[in-house]
């Protein structure tokens, strides 16, 4: 199938499809200016995930894990959702999407429109106690201060590596991969378990759209090589035709 074809069978699909699930990942938030984690651009090409993005790097070298997540929340600041994530917005609003699970922490789905949003990483944009859990303004983590109930470090509100995903998020996305006729996965290597068993949930079609070849390639119906905006705007310009 010529790339043109491709299109054209996925806005069929999508046009045909009485529920499509959306995955996505950092892949997805790249044209807003997030760096992704594995490309070569990406957060992981200059430092090692283990060093920050752990339970064990928040408990004992807690001032880099602070100043790593501290600098993401404040690059979103500037950041802003683009046409795909309207795209998928609007899709959701015309009754073409069901849901969007995320990898992403970044809310840009959320702020573009989408309502099913689930996000199996965590937000980024909200904060909390790493000991007692209660809530905490997000100020008070990027200033560095502890807890106000119970003294202890505060952390963003994201899954780090070796933490259980959020339940609800998970159980809200395996359901609707499951219930789907389509399943749209956006930007991601599903290199990260278990999310990416989530899309092979389905009995239905399946797409993956990405800018570079991923191992899970041949698990799919069609592959896309592309940006995610883009091959979004076209898709979308095939179903108004
Ligand atoms: P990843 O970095 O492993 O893979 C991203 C994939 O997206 C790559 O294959 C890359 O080629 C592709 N890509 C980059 N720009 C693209 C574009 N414009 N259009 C289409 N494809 C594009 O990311 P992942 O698989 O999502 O890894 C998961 C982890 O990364 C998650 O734990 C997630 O929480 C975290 N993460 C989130 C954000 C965010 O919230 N925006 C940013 C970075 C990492």
């Amino acid at each position: 199938m010529t790339e043109s074809e491709k299109l054209d069978q996925v806005g069929r699909w999508l046009m045909e499809s009485g529920s499509t699930a959306v995955l996505t990942g950092a892949g997805m938030a790249t044209e807003s200016g997030i760096p992704d984690f594995r490309s070569r651009e990406g957060f992981w090409s200059q430092m090692d995930p283990r060093s920050v993005a752990t339970v064990d790097a928040m408990h004992h070298h807690y001032d880099t894990f602070h100043a790593f997540y501290a600098a993401r929340i404040r690059a979103l600041e500037k950041v802003r959702p683009h046409r795909g994530h309207e795209i998928l917005a609007s899709w959701e609003q015309r009754g073409r999407v069901r849901a969007v699970a995320t990898q992403n922490v970044d809310g840009l789905h959320q702020e573009a429109g989408s309502r099913e949003v689930y996000e199996l990483h965590g937000s980024i944009r909200s904060v909390r106690c790493s000991r007692c859990k209660r809530e905490a303004d997000q100020e008070a983590f990027l200033n560095g201060q502890p807890c106000l109930f119970c003294g202890r470090a505060l952390r963003p509100e994201i899954v780090l590596f070796g933490e259980t995903l959020p339940e609800a998020a998970w159980e809200a996305a395996f359901q609707a991969m499951e219930g789907a006729d389509l399943v749209v996965v956006i930007g991601t290597r599903l290199e990260v378990y278990p999310v990416n068993e989530l899309p092979h949930l389905t009995s239905g079609k399946k797409v993956l759209i990405n800018a570079e070849p991923t191992e899970a390639d041949d698990r799919f119906d069609v592959v896309i090589r592309g940006k995610a905006g883009e091959v979004l705007q076209w898709l979308d310009q095939r179903m108004d035709a």
